[in-house]
């Protein structure tokens, strides 16, 4: 048998390389730079002011002085700023030459109008030189990098991408992933279960799972235990960019995938893993795509996928850590277990004050797809631990457990 890392280094020796396209900020919210970007230009592009208030020579301040305009967000000084004089200023708008601070409205009196007929204004208090004035390319200089390639493009990335005037990015192709669910009892939800028949879960629980990894999933439906079938199926497949089958890749009679896939001239490793759950494993690479034979029982399903499919999605779309987050947490109680393989405990996460704690989900076995509906992560327990007890580490697959159950602020 091989260990969890030896099988996940193998199957990450043959990942192809993805390739990158071009996507309009609206479509890029989420996916992965295939590029480093810098910015065109500078931002702000001119000295802007940070307040309402007037532009000034700090030196003028305190005083009474004479207003030469006002400038609003969008307009242009037409006059320099001489010594007695300002200028009204809004947020957003050009500080006008001359002017070396900013006075916010707060700190000025009205004036009446002099004799002539001039806007006056008596500002109080002192200026620095620069307060309140954000000089041209201070936030972000020309030419710099602000974004690297590999980064996932967040709300605060889209942000900036369209701050500094860039309105596309190249980013990685989201790999089509063919999902092929075989077993002669599989009816689709919605469908009346005959005698010894049961629903097909697993193939909507990896095109979710083939989603959360930036992957687009393509439903190649449900195939009977017939090899004839099973080998259409997988040669309609290899149109994908990447592969999953789920069922039949035990030693039981009607576990036709690796045969059909031999067939078909798969370069093909078949595997027992010491995990558990999720011993039996198909992978190998048929004309470039990888294609992986993932056993049918639905945890072992899904462990298999967060392990070995997982990583390679992300390294196809360009994620330099395409692992899953682990922490370390705490295991409420003790149980005793067979040391001998490596096991992912699906637990759920809660904050306990600064220590996360995990606490066992639901029934643990192959089939008991109620725990990974409630577990945040699985519980890491190498080959020789005894007991699932004390600090383990978690590998992380909901974030969900770190959002505050009550509305409060604690800073
Ligand atoms: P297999 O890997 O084909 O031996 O299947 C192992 C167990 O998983 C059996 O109990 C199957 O009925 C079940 N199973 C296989 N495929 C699916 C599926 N798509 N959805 C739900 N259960 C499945
Ligand atoms: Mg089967």
């Amino acid at each position: 048998m091989l260990t969890v890392e030896e099988a996940l280094a193998r199957v990450l020796e043959h990942v192809p390389p993805g390739s990158a396209e071009r996507a309009w900020l609206a479509d890029a919210h989420g996916r992965i730079l295939a590029e480093d970007v810098f910015s065109p230009g500078e931002l702000p592009p001119w000295p802007a002011s940070a307040m309402d208030g007037f532009a000034v020579r700090a030196a003028d301040i305190p005083g009474d002085l004479r207003v030469l305009e006002t400038v609003a967000a969008g307009g242009v000084p037409r006059h320099r700023v001489e010594p007695g004089t300002v200028t009204r200023i809004m947020t957003g708008a050009p500080v006008p030459d001359g002017a070396d601070a900013v006075v916010m409205v707060e700190d000025s009196e009205a004036l009446p109008p002099s004799a002539a007929g001039a806007d006056r204004v008596r500002l109080l208090g002192a200026a620095a030189v620069g307060q309140h004035v954000r000089p041209r390319g201070s936030e972000v200089a020309r030419g710099v990098r602000v974004l690297s390639r590999g980064q996932t493009l967040g709300a605060g990335a889209i942000g900036v991408l369209a701050a500094v005037g860039i309105p596309s990015v190249r980013v990685s192709v989201r790999p089509r992933v063919g999902i092929l669910s075989t077993g002669d009892e599989l009816v689709e939800p919605g469908g009346a279960l005959g005698p010894g028949q049961i629903h097909s879960s697993n193939g909507h629980a990896l095109a979710a799972l083939v989603r959360e990894a930036g992957g687009v999933p393509v439903d190649l439906g449900n195939a009977p235990d017939d090899p004839v079938a099973i080998g259409a199926a997988f040669r309609a497949a290899l149109r994908c960019d990447l592969v999953v089958s789920t069922g039949g890749v035990s030693v039981g009679d009607y576990d036709h995938v690796k045969g059909v896939l031999k067939d078909l001239g798969l370069t093909m490793d078949f595997w027992r893993v010491a995990m558990k759950p999720g011993k039996p494993l198909a992978y190998g690479v048929l004309g470039g795509t990888p294609v992986f034979g993932l056993p049918g029982n639905p945890v072992s399903c899904m462990v298999n996928f967060y392990q070995f499919v997982r990583p390679v999605l992300r390294t196809m779309l360009g994620d330099p850590t395409p692992y899953l987050p682990v922490i370390q947490a705490e295991m409420v109680g003790r149980s005793r277990r067979r040391p001998g393989r490596a096991e992912f405990v699906r637990v759920r996460l809660f904050r306990d004050g600064d220590t996360v704690r995990a606490e066992v989900a639901g029934h643990q076995g192959s089939a008991g797809v109620l725990s990974m509906a409630d577990a945040h992560g699985f519980a890491l327990l190498p080959e020789a631990a005894t007991e699932v007890a004390g600090t383990v580490a978690v590998q992380v697959f909901d974030p969900g457990f770190l959002a505050g159950a009550e509305a409060s602020y604690r800073w």
